[in-house]
């Protein structure tokens, strides 16, 4: 069991990829694709190249981060305390938290997170959605400005929130 897989390792993916390993938080990334676009943001900050040497290292040392390259993620069920990942080969991965990063296209995992606007999945300021403990960030989002920069800051937002939320319950599990 995760605590948390990362569904699409574009810009926003990579970089959740990239802040999960720092907290050193058990996590499972499914990608169809690894950062297959863009270039540089706007403001000139971060390149893709900058991304691309930080994921290859998380790929090649991490402890805490796996990931799962050209694998597309197919359904979403919500388990007891869980919720399962559905993947078009067939396997299952279960994880507390799911961070959907799927960018622009269509946003296949709508009955789940419930909410959507003008096709978008509806996130609060924390980049949860209406389900607790799925998230989402970056292109597949409803919020603004959308600007690559941004989509990058919401991923490192969303890993953190998950971060807080499992201190959290570590915090109040009752002393033995
Ligand atoms: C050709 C092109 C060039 C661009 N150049 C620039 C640029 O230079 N500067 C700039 O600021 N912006 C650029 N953009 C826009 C920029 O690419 C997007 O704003 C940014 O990539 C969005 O990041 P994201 O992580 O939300 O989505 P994406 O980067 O699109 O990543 C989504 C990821 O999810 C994966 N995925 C999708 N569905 C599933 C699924 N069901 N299961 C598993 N994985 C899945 C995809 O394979 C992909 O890896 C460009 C866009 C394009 C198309």
């Amino acid at each position: 069991m995760y605590d948390l897989i990362i569904i699409g390792a574009g810009l926003a993916g990579s970089t959740a990829a990239i802040a999960a390993d720092h907290e050193g938080i058990k996590t499972l990334v499914v990608t169809k694709t690894l950062l297959e676009f863009y270039t540089e943001d706007e403001l000139g900050f971060i390149n893709l190249r900058q991304i691309e040497e930080k994921i290859k290292l998380v790929i090649k040392n991490s402890r805490c981060v796996s990931f799962k390259n050209k694998s597309e993620a197919m359904g979403l069920d919500k388990q007891i305390v869980s919720f399962a990942v559905e993947q078009k080969n067939g396997q299952v991965d279960y994880a507390k938290n799911v961070l959907i990063t799927i960018g622009g296209g269509p946003v296949d995992f709508e009955t789940l997170t419930q909410k959507t606007i003008g096709g978008k999945i509806k996130v609060d300021a924390d980049q949860k959605t209406s389900v607790p403990g799925i998230w989402a960030a970056g292109e597949v989002c409803n919020a603004e400005p959308k600007t690559s920069l941004v989509y990058a800051g919401e991923a490192v937002k969303a890993v953190l929130g998950v971060k807080l939320e499992k201190n959290k319950q570590t915090l109040t599990k009752p002393l033995t």
